[in-house]
């Protein structure tokens, strides 16, 4: 269950809904009930399998293969929807910082950044 979830993320680009796995799951006959599906991405996010995208509501299969609780940053496009995972190092050290200063411990930190895709510029341009 977990695989085929995973299978179905690492599909698609743009981030993926739990509704959506579900629907894809009954269109290849996998009758599968939708609290597995969320399980399952519970599994996967835990163990960085795959990212939660907030703003979307929405799943990515991870690409980086990262450490544990690592800051990722997303950079969503606005025009296709496509999102990119990128390591955020030092933006990472300054927000370990500043939430240290404040006493605060932070348990993850996922940055997302909407704006136009460079193949969606490109196309813009032409
Ligand atoms: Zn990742
Ligand atoms: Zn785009």
């Amino acid at each position: 269950m977990r695989r085929r979830v995973l299978e179905i993320l690492a599909q698609s680009h743009a981030p993926v809904g739990a509704y959506e796995i579900v629907e894809k799951l009954a269109a290849n006959g996998e009758a599968v009930p939708a609290m597995s599906v969320y399980r399952a991405l519970d599994f996967l996010t835990e163990e960085n399998l795959a990212h939660r995208i907030e703003s979307r509501n929405a799943f990515l299969a991870c690409n980086a293969g990262h450490e544990r609780a690592e800051p990722v940053m997303f950079l969503l496009c606005e025009k296709c929807g496509a999102v990119a995972e990128m390591q955020a190092a030092s933006f990472s050290r300054d927000v370990a910082k500043a939430t240290k200063a404040a006493g605060f411990e932070a348990r993850s930190s996922i940055i997302e950044v909407s704006g136009i895709c460079e193949p969606c510029r490109k196309k813009s341009r032409r």
